[in-house]
């Protein structure tokens, strides 16, 4: 005779994982990623010679600010708990020269002084260094010549910590510029800076948006032999324990998603860099996709943001720079 189904018990299976997901309070009961503000770092764009605050249209709610404007933003930033900002300080004047001394950095000091002047150790002041916003051509090295490049850097490294910056922040990708700047802020008696090395700094395709907003698009070829190939792990590894042995106090991983088992690597590499702070740039056309499509009715933007970010901190970053941090506290 057939067996009826309301007859049948069903064995089950003893270990039922969906008891930790069974509402939101458990749920957050077994989450174990966490993202604290203070781990979140905020960029703004500081043009010279701008009356008014514009928007930024290749990066949603970005503007390109001017030292008024920026002040305010970071006031607001506070009220938001974030109080880490990286600056990049775009001048009017476009430099076609091979010259160390041609390049002046006296815009960058008027913004980094009178910034922290205002806000002393309230906030912790990040700033670029690097020349692709100074020449003219767009490119990060000058004359392409490597050693010559380090010197400028070298040299504005120094008058940004000079006017007040707590982490200088080479962007470049130029061999040897961590330990030229580590021993020029140290001659200048300022060893107590901190420089958060662009350390694995890959040539992507993802930063469209971030260098039509600092007027560093290279004029003619690319920067594939200064930025690191995509397909070449070793690379970012070594350009990481170098960079740690030359004096960097933050290494970095950029672009953030497309390089998350990047940022795996480098911190389960050996003790040396598991201990080491990581910081993880979520790049312009990162954050930007993520808004285009939210636009498109896709996703949410907030969501999707959110888990954005959890993925770059569970892959193993301590910092995170993202143009979306003065409102994580409201996305969440
Ligand atoms: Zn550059």
């Amino acid at each position: 005779m057939d067996k009826k189904a309301t007859d049948i018990t069903c064995a089950k299976y003893p270990i039922n994982l969906r008891r930790v997901r069974k509402n939101k309070k458990i749920r957050d009961l077994f989450s174990s990623t966490f993202i604290p503000t203070s781990a979140l770092i905020q960029p703004y764009f500081v043009y010279e010679g701008l009356d008014h605050p514009e928007e930024l249209k290749s990066i949603a709610g970005q503007k390109k600010h001017n030292i008024k404007s920026v002040i305010k933003e970071i006031e607001f930033a506070l009220t938001k708990n974030i109080s880490s900002f990286l600056l990049f300080i775009i001048p009017e004047k476009k430099i076609i020269s091979i010259n160390v001394n041609d390049f002046n950095f006296d815009f960058d000091c008027e913004v980094i002084s009178k910034i922290k002047n205002i806000f002393k150790d309230e906030i912790i002041l990040f700033t670029d260094v690097c020349l692709c916003s100074h020449t003219a051509n767009g490119h990060c090295e000058v004359n392409a010549n490597n050693d010559l490049t380090i010197d400028i850097l070298t040299k504005k490294a120094v008058l940004h910590a000079s006017a007040g910056t707590d982490v200088v922040s080479p962007s470049d990708m130029m061999d040897g510029r961590i330990k030229s700047i580590r021993i020029a802020l140290n001659q200048n008696s300022m060893n107590d800076r901190l420089i958060m090395s662009y350390s694995s700094k890959f040539s992507s395709n993802f930063y469209g948006p971030f260098r039509a907003a600092a007027e560093s698009t290279p004029a003619f070829g690319d920067r594939k032999s200064y930025q690191l190939d995509p397909r070449n792990i070793g690379d970012a590894i070594r350009s990481s324990m170098r960079d740690i042995d030359d004096g960097a106090d933050i290494l970095m991983v950029k672009p953030a998603a497309q390089y998350l088992d990047i940022i795996y690597r480098i911190k389960n590499h050996n003790n040396k860099s598991k201990d080491f702070p990581l910081a993880a740039y979520q790049v312009s056309g990162e954050y930007q996709a993520l808004h285009l499509m939210a636009a498109a009715n896709l996703l949410k933007f907030e969501d999707a943001y959110i888990e954005s970010l959890i993925s770059i901190k569970r892959a193993g970053a301590d910092l995170i720079i993202t143009y979306g941090a003065t409102r994580y506290q409201e996305h969440l």
